[in-house]
């Protein structure tokens, strides 16, 4: 199967700096790739030749809702889809199961594709709970072809700490054990690590956040993707 490869901006890169990613970028055929930059450079990322995914998106078409944006308005601007649930937003921002799949239904219904983030705690894989946490989180997603789910062990995002393909690989058989979609995993993936991740016959692609963001690395990656796919 085709690899995907999703890069996740986080809080990094305006317009000026996208268009210098973009006119570094480059990616071979053989690999689906996907950009989440941050909202205020989605109008600019939206013109290039690859599919743009928001951070976030909420639940009402419209309201009083401060801070928040609608999958209506990302659809108006040509965004293709929506980062939901990740840890960064569950730790954070007060995010919950409940209303990554509230996100998760309104991104679907507006007809964007939705990347759904779960993951353990380090704390929870040391108690033996990953399997429960993982349940938890992947029980109210719901089935869809245009929602993928990436499996980010938060003790892996944006420490070094990378998840060995053994154990990457037994979470996402879980994963696809409770629902039938595409797995990518996150946390810490560059293109030292990449191949053996990608090896795995359960791991269909990455979310990618830091190395993402040096177009030669994410370019990198990507090669490294279209060759196991
Ligand atoms: C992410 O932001 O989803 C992520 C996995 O970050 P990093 O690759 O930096 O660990």
């Amino acid at each position: 199967m085709t690899k995907l490869m999703a890069g996740n901006w986080k809080m990094f890169k305006g317009p000026t700096e996208t268009y210098a990613f973009f006119d570094a970028f480059e990616a071979p055929d053989g690999v689906d790739v996907i950009i989440c930059p941050p909202f205020v450079s989605l109008e600019d990322a939206v013109g290039e030749e690859w599919p743009i995914y928001a951070q976030n998106v909420h639940w009402a078409a419209e309201g009083a809702f401060t801070g928040e944006i609608s999958a209506q308005m990302l659809v108006e601007l040509g965004v293709q889809g929506a980062l939901v649930g990740h840890s960064e937003r569950r730790q954070y921002f007060g995010e919950t199961d409940e209303t990554v799949r509230q996100r998760a239904e309104a991104a679907l219904a507006a007809g964007l594709g939705v990347i759904a983030c779960v993951g353990e705690l380090e704390g929870e894989r040391e108690a033996g709970e990953t399997e429960a946490v993982l349940r938890r989180q992947v029980e109210v997603l719901p089935v869809h072809d245009r929602l993928v789910i990436a499996y980010e062990p938060v003790w892996a995002i944006g420490t070094g700490k990378t998840a060995t393909p053994d154990l990457a690989q037994e979470a996402h058989a879980f994963i696809k054990s409770l629902h039938d979609t595409r797995v990518l995993y996150g946390g810490s993936v560059k293109p030292e690590n990449a191949a053996d991740l990608l090896a795995q016959p359960d791991i269909d692609g990455a979310l990618v956040g830091g190395a993402s963001l040096d177009p030669a690395s994410f370019s990198s990656l990507c090669r490294i993707a279209a060759s196991l796919s």
